[in-house]
């Protein structure tokens, strides 16, 4: 689908990509039901917690470096999408050796009498706010359910105060009640960043590569290093000249389709900069072919494969010593969408048998339409059963994990990691998503399940003193997790 930037926000995934929140099958089952969009978005019968697009649409903003974010939201929204991104900054920056990070956001704290009289006047005062507090390069507005539904102008407010204040305004049109599926707020952001910040090329540079992450370790740049490229690390810690010259790039790649196909896909489509349609570089075959791409689109065919070669052997006798410890064993992966799918490519290489992995939603098609990385999953690592999607749900998760029983869990997402120590599971939490890719990603994480099940006595004592706070008959009783899904009642 085309993107068209002259509307204040991105078709919401459910109607563009055709995202689902629920599903039980297999992996073949789901990329050939996903070729014709047969599923549907019917959100849940039960729906025990979510996520807001507010939250993704602020991890991304919120990042950018000598930014400011004004939220205009009642602060419950605040609270919940973006109190903690500061500290998280400062971690990776210092990593990064990118200088100091400070980004304190600003909540416009819409209250009730605000939803009879209208936030404007209280939005302007926050946008000077932070611009006397933080003297940002760009601020960008994201917006909430109130703020959408008591209808505040923000796109006319942004345009206003960019005169008086003489900065780039941006406003992100994120409304939690527009999306069922969160991940439409890393769209909504970067349909921002796209159509106000991005400007044409003024020339290009050979030997750039953009690459769409989160906040995660540089482990990027050597990888592109061995074919003689620069990694350009967006949108976390990047600058707004940074983000200006997104269209000055080579090429773009990304950690995952979910994060970010839809600015890859627009900076293809309006500013001619190509988007690598391999997967990611997680497993040995996706970073031999992500590089093949890569070196194709940077004109390094000539040295890829020595580069290939020389780092299979280099991690060759390591990778044989990790598949000798997980013979036989099993792994469950719970992660968003396509990182699931990527998790799902490395694990392969270690050995594992994949026990079934939970996909926090799935997009039907991806933007660009050329990318199926389902289909390549299937292709690269065989046919998956116990394929779920669903959106968190512990209730539901703690059920499949019992049933499949797995060695090992991986989990993307914070939260639910608890639910693996509570089962008594050798559990890792990936919050960097950075850490896993490229041919070092395999081994690093073959040693980070290993030292897991190294202390598995510790998530044994766990789960030996833990109990769920679900009744006997959700527990036991009840055989399918996806009881509810399917229509069934409490008896
Ligand atoms: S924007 Fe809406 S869905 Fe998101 S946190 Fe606020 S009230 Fe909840």
């Amino acid at each position: 689908m085309a993107i068209n930037l002259s509307t204040g926000a991105p078709v919401i995934r459910e109607r563009r990509l055709n995202a689902i929140l629920s599903y039980n099958g297999t992996a073949s089952d789901l990329n050939e039901k996903s070729k014709n969009a047969e599923l549907k978005c019917s959100g849940r019968r039960y729906g025990q917690c979510s996520d807001c697009q507010e939250g993704c649409a602020q991890s991304m903003a919120s990042f950018v470096k000598g930014g400011a974010v004004v939220a205009h939201a009642p602060i419950g929204c605040f609270a919940a999408g973006d109190s903690v991104r500061d500290n998280a900054g400062r971690a990776v920056t210092a990593a990064r050796k990118r200088g100091e990070f400070s980004n304190t956001a600003i909540c416009t704290n819409i209250q009730e009498k605000d939803t009879v009289y209208g936030g404007m006047e209280k939005l302007r005062k926050a946008l000077r706010e932070a611009y006397k507090r933080q003297n940002p390069s760009v601020i960008f507005i994201t917006t909430s359910c109130a703020s959408g539904i008591i209808g505040d102008d923000v796109e006319s407010v942004a345009e206003e105060m960019e005169d008086e204040l003489g900065v780039p305004i941006v406003p992100i049109a994120c409304e939690g009640f527009k999306s069922k599926v969160w991940s439409t707020g890393f769209d909504a952001t970067f349909h921002g960043i796209l159509k106000k910040i991005v400007r044409e090329p003024k020339e290009r540079k050979k030997d750039v590569v953009n690459i769409f992450n989160f906040e995660g370790t540089d482990t990027f740049t050597p990888l592109l290093a061995k074919l003689g490229l620069k990694t350009n690390y967006v949108v976390p810690l990047a600058t707004y000249e940074e983000l200006a010259s997104l269209s000055e790039a080579t090429c773009s790649a990304q950690i995952c389709e979910t994060l970010a196909t839809y600015i890859s896909h627009g900076l293809e489509e309006k500013f001619g900069v190509p988007e690598v349609k391999a997967p990611a570089p997680y497993g040995i075959n996706w970073t031999d072919g992500w590089l093949h791409e890569i070196a194709r689109l940077t004109d390094k065919t000539d040295v890829v494969e020595d580069v290939i070669a020389t780092e299979h052997a280099r991690i060759a006798e390591e990778l044989e010593e990790l598949k000798k410890k997980f013979e036989g064993k099993t792994v469950y992966i719970l992660a968003g969408d396509a990182y699931t799918y990527n998790l799902s490519n490395l694990v392969k290489d270690l050995g594992l048998k994949i026990a079934g992995v939970t996909a926090l939603h799935h997009d039907q098609k991806a933007d660009s339409g050329e990318i199926n990385i389902l289909e390549k999953l299937v292709e690269s690592a065989g046919d998956i059963h116990n394929f779920n999607v669903c959106n968190k749900q512990p209730y539901e998760v703690v059920k499949i994990l019992k049933k499949v029983k797995p060695d090992y869990l991986i989990v993307r997402h914070q939260g639910l990691t608890v639910l693996g120590y509570k089962l008594g599971i050798p559990t890792i939490f990936e919050g960097d998503a950075n850490y896993s890719i490229g041919y070092d990603g395999v081994i690093r994480l073959g040693n980070r399940l290993w030292e897991a099940y190294l202390t598995r006595k510790f998530n044994e004592n766990v789960a030996a003193h833990s109990e769920f706070p679900y009744t006997d008959w959700w527990m036991n009783e009840v055989d399918d997790p996806f009881y509810f899904e399917k229509g069934g009642k409490k008896s």
